[in-house]
């Protein structure tokens, strides 16, 4: 082993020993040679950079996206006694020109860069008279279209190679996904690179994926059953959702911040700070909290809404547990949740590729969801790490396995009831008619009228709302954004209507099926239960009119 590396290890940074791999990539890193290191969140990659900087002459130039963490990282490096600066927007015109003394009295061991500083003549020029000893470019997946979480201004950071080819560049990334990381290496031109990639399983977060029902007493009892006065994050889509719900916790007696990007930024680094300081913090937070935030103890991740991939939503995970200990991802979907991220979706701007690509993201993050195997193995497999070969028995498919039972019944009656209204409603009101509810909406459109209304009687309102949820997600049904989130039949269901297909759901732990003996093995059965009977001839005669209907070539209702 080096010894200037274990030295900087143990004496500046006061740690005993290496962790899985730094070892490894910090010896090629000093050695001069190009590295790529894919490593999950909290497995300690800041270190790999910063060992070789100071091991190497010349000041380590980082380049990171994170503005807002600068000073911190620079705060914590000076601690140890190393003199650690940071170029970017919020400097006056005077400080860049001390930083740029200090520069070439080459008395700087670290310069933090925003990548939009790169692209600038004068920091290139700077640059260029100053000994480097490495390059690191932290969140290096901030170059891919790919991955979660472009940023233009990155692209700046493929300049180095042709400019400073004698600088040994180190990028790292906690995203692996295969398209993810080709595209670094294609775009910063590290074909030659050592690759350092470590497991991404994280044995000790238990996760667990379940429905909504009601997002604030599902919160407030998982925090109270399992993580009071714990520390944890608590992710919400919106600002508006982020301020209710840490409102609503405080309102319990819980300890919660809000923290989104509309907020003022002294209160923000407030709150920040807090959560990092202090103990049993709950931070209730939009994506804008957390990249680089390193709080070991952070004991739960919950989400109530549902992240738009697979990529976010380990991301965001992988902030619990860094210390190694037990610790908690949660989330909690429902039918609204993929309506609105298709919606938002549909209405971006950009490239139908991309468009694509995300969509292709959000239904691998549904297919999580809705899965009944094992949810580190699907986890693992996502990030092409076949590794698991049993389950995991820490997740909640492990410890509950989960039931599927056949809704082709109900999910013939579903759909006759979206075709019935003429695919001009929403789930909830189609659960209104299912149900025979008399509500307003449903009498103004005379829907207590039609042949399936209460024909779901047999399942109760959260049943139905799996069973949609579901067909949607299976892409049975597909959501119509001109028309309010109405739903549409997809060419794919007619099997089901027409009795042709079986139809297996997972029936959801909080889904109660209020009578075990469905319509159809009722009408099977001797002991016929009139009322069943009743039910399933109205819906078998539904199913026959919407078979016929199909038949007819110029069938419209499909090719919209
Ligand atoms: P990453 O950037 O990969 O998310 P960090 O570099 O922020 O992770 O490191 C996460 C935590 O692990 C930090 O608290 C860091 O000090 C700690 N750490 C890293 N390497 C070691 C080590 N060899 N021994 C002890 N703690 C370490
Ligand atoms: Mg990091
Ligand atoms: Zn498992």
């Amino acid at each position: 082993m080096n010894q200037t590396a274990l030295d900087i290890l143990n004496n500046t940074f006061g740690y005993p020993e290496f962790r899985n791999q730094q070892k490894a990539i910090i010896e090629h890193a000093i050695a001069g040679e190009d590295v790529l290191v894919l490593m999950p969140t909290g497995g300690g990659k800041s270190l790999c950079y910063q060992i070789p900087a100071l091991a190497r002459p010349g000041v380590g130039v980082v380049i990171s996206p994170l503005i807002a963490l600068m000073q911190d990282q620079v705060d914590a490096l000076a601690q140890l006694g190393l003199n650690a600066r940071f170029l970017n927007s919020t400097l006056s015109a005077q400080q860049v020109y001390e930083i740029e003394q200090e520069l070439r009295q080459g008395i700087v061991d670290f310069l933090y860069i925003a990548p939009e500083r790169l692209t600038q003549q004068r920091t290139f020029d700077l640059l260029q008279q100053v000994q480097i000893s490495i390059f690191a470019i932290d969140e290096a997946h901030c170059v891919s279209q790919w991955g979660h979480d472009f940023r233009k201004d990155y692209l700046s950071v493929t300049l180095l190679h042709e400019n400073f080819p004698n600088v040994p560049r180190i990028a790292l990334t906690a995203t692996a996904d295969a398209r993810t990381k080709q595209e670094i290496i294609d775009r910063l031109q590290l074909h030659d690179a050592q690759q350092f990639v470590s497991s991404f399983d994280r044995p000790n977060i238990k996760y667990t994926i379940t429905q909504k029902t009601n997002a604030k007493k599902q919160l407030l009892n998982f925090i109270q059953s399992k993580h009071l006065n714990n520390s944890g994050i608590v992710y919400c889509l919106s600002r508006k959702r982020v301020e209710d719900f840490a409102e609503y916790l405080n309102q319990q007696g819980l300890n919660a911040l809000p923290y989104h990007a509309g907020l003022p930024a002294p209160l923000r680094q407030t709150h920040q700070a807090r959560f990092l300081r202090e103990e049993g913090i709950i931070m209730v937070a939009t994506i804008a909290f957390g990249m680089g935030i390193d709080k070991p103890d952070v004991r739960f991740v919950a989400h109530i809404d549902l992240p738009k991939s697979i990529e976010s939503y380990y991301q965001e995970t992988g902030r619990a547990g860094r210390d190694g200990l037990p610790s908690e991802a949660w989330l909690i979907y429902g039918l609204q949740d993929v309506v609105f991220l298709q919606q938002m979706l549909a209405q971006s701007q950009g490239q139908e590729n991309f468009k694509r690509a995300e969509q292709n993201k959000l239904n691998a993050m549904l297919a999580l969801c809705e899965s009944v195997d094992c949810r580190r193995i699907n986890l693992l497999n996502y990030f092409n790490e076949a590794r698991l070969e049993t389950n995991c028995k820490n997740c909640d498919n492990c410890i509950t396995p989960v039931k599927t039972w056949d809704a082709s019944i109900a999910a013939q009656k579903a759909l006759s009831t979206v075709y019935r209204t003429e695919q001009r409603f929403g789930a909830s009101h189609l659960i209104d008619v299912l149900m025979g509810s008399n509500n307003q909406k449903v009498k103004q459109f005379n829907h207590d009228q039609l042949s399936t209304y209460g024909i779901g009687a047999d399942l109760d309102n959260n049943a139905w709302k799996s069973v949609f949820r579901q067909l949607v997600i299976k892409g049975f049904l597909s959501v119509d954004y001109e028309q309010y989130g109405a739903l549409k039949l997809s060419e794919s269901c007619r099997p089901i209507l027409k009795g042709e297909q079986t139809i297996m759901l997972r029936q959801d732990s909080i889904e109660k099926i209020k009578k075990s003996v469905s319509a159809k093995r009722a009408a099977q059965t001797k002991n016929i239960d009139p009322a069943d009977l009743k039910l399933w001839a109205r819906l078998k005669k539904t199913r026959k009119d919407l078979a016929d209907e199909f038949d007819v070539p110029a069938f419209v209702v499909f090719s919209d």
